[in-house]
């Protein structure tokens, strides 16, 4: 059953331009109002789980994944000084697809962008709401340029510091920070790196992603009791120094490459779940706005891209729009709940609360969870 129903989505991400793909696919009217006028994404990587990839074969690219990012095999840990501790398997999920990869967030953003634009999706950006209020005839909502609407749904999916979520939510809980803080930095492809490596250092751990066929980007959490600020023209020098933990070659390769040229991204890390209900009469959360993940699993922007996919779905199997929402919660709970508290414990451990072991087996178990159809 395909009911056409006018649906607004808040936030171009993405969660939200996926979601935009599927539901103006589906004959539905879809408006997108994404806040920043340059619909921009900051250039950072993004690593990527097997499961993602079915996610892009439904949104149509895949093809252009190949094309623009990197396709790897396994996870690779290690050591400090460089000795291998394991080798964690990325299968594939699906016939053809790749077990692994990564790519730049804001090439994986065009490609969304495209696929948006070339649907007939109404895209405002530069725009946000000003009001949300579920009427008799659907959601009454105003928006920051005097327009109004009127929908049959309202997509939240405007990222960690939701605003619909604190409209609709206004006592959830807010983003916990976790104790640690990440560094990231893009580099030329190492031409020996087949997969994601990893290193584990004292309180800190390495990474590196190819992201393109000339490109890779690292990834450097360390443990920072505090969140304090870390002002941008000390970043470099902090960065490299982190780098000199680690006297693998490659890490000091990597450190000798960073230079004043060098684009660094400094990030806290946050998490928020929030507990079910994700949805307000016809109003409802996607992606970090209701499950925002640390990524010591790779696997937030996977897992709200797939909100998209099960809200699609639920949307087009089912008449009456409470329906399809309580299916869709019920369908991404648990899946979500195991992202975020996994990568959570994760981070726990690499603060000292636990052992090395368990955070391997943390990670298997995660991945091959993660595995499993949606
Ligand atoms: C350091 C770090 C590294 C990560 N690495 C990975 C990784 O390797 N792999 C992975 O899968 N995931 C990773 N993630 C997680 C991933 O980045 C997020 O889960 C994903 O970006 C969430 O997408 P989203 O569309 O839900 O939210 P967002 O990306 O936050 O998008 C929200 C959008 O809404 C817009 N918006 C905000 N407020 C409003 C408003 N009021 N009105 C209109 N628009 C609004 C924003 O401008 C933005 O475009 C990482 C996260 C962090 C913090």
């Amino acid at each position: 059953m395909n009911t056409h129903r006018r649906v607004l989505i808040v936030g171009g991400g993405f969660s939200g331009m996926s979601a935009a793909i599927l539901l103006a696919e589906q004959g539905n009217t879809v408006d997108l109002v994404e806040i920043d006028a340059g619909w921009r994404s900051y250039g950072a990587g993004i690593s990527l789980n097997a499961s993602i990839f079915r996610v892009f074969d439904r949104l149509g690219i895949l093809d252009g994944f190949r094309e623009c990012g990197a396709i790897i095999d396994g996870i690779e840990i290690r050591g400090p000084a460089d000795q291998v501790l394991a080798h964690l398997p990325t299968p594939s999920v699906m016939d053809g697809a790749p077990g692994s990869g990564g790519i730049m967030r804001p090439v994986l953003a065009r490609l969304l962008a495209d696929r948006v634009r070339a649907t007939a999706t109404n895209i405002a950006l530069g725009q946000s709401f000003g009001t949300i209020a579920d009427g008799v005839d659907g959601v009454d909502v105003t928006f920051s340029d005097g327009r109004t609407g009127t929908y049959d749904l309202v997509i939240g999916a405007d990222g960690l510091f939701s605003s619909v979520r604190a409209a609709v939510f206004p006592n959830a809980a807010a983003p916990r920070y976790v104790g640690q803080a990440v560094w990231r930095a893009v580099v030329k492809r190492p031409a020996h790196l087949p997969s994601v490596a990893m290193w584990m250092g004292p309180g800190l751990k390495l990474g590196i992603t190819p992201v393109s066929k000339d490109e890779s980007y690292i990834f450097l959490t360390e443990n920072r009791p505090e969140n304090t600020y870390v002002p941008p023209e000390t970043q470099l020098e902090s960065l490299k120094a982190l780098l000199g933990h680690f006297t693998a070659p490659t890490a000091q390769a990597l450190a000798a490459e960073l230079g004043e040229h060098s684009q660094i991204v400094y990030r806290p890390l946050e998490q928020l779940l929030l507990p079910r209900p994700w949805y307000v009469g016809r109003v409802v959360l996607i992606g970090d706005a209701v499950h925002a993940t640390t990524p010591h699993m790779a696997a937030g922007a996977m897992i709200g891209m797939e909100d998209a996919v099960v809200l699609a779905d639920e949307l087009a199997a089912h008449h009456n729009v409470s329906t399809a929402l309580d299916a869709f919660q019920s369908r991404r709970w648990e899946r979500a709940r195991m992202v975020v508290e996994n990568s959570g414990r994760l981070a726990e451990i690499e603060q000292g609360h636990g052992t090395p072991d368990e955070h391997r087996q943390i990670m298997g178990q995660t991945l091959g969870a993660l595995a499993q159809p949606i």
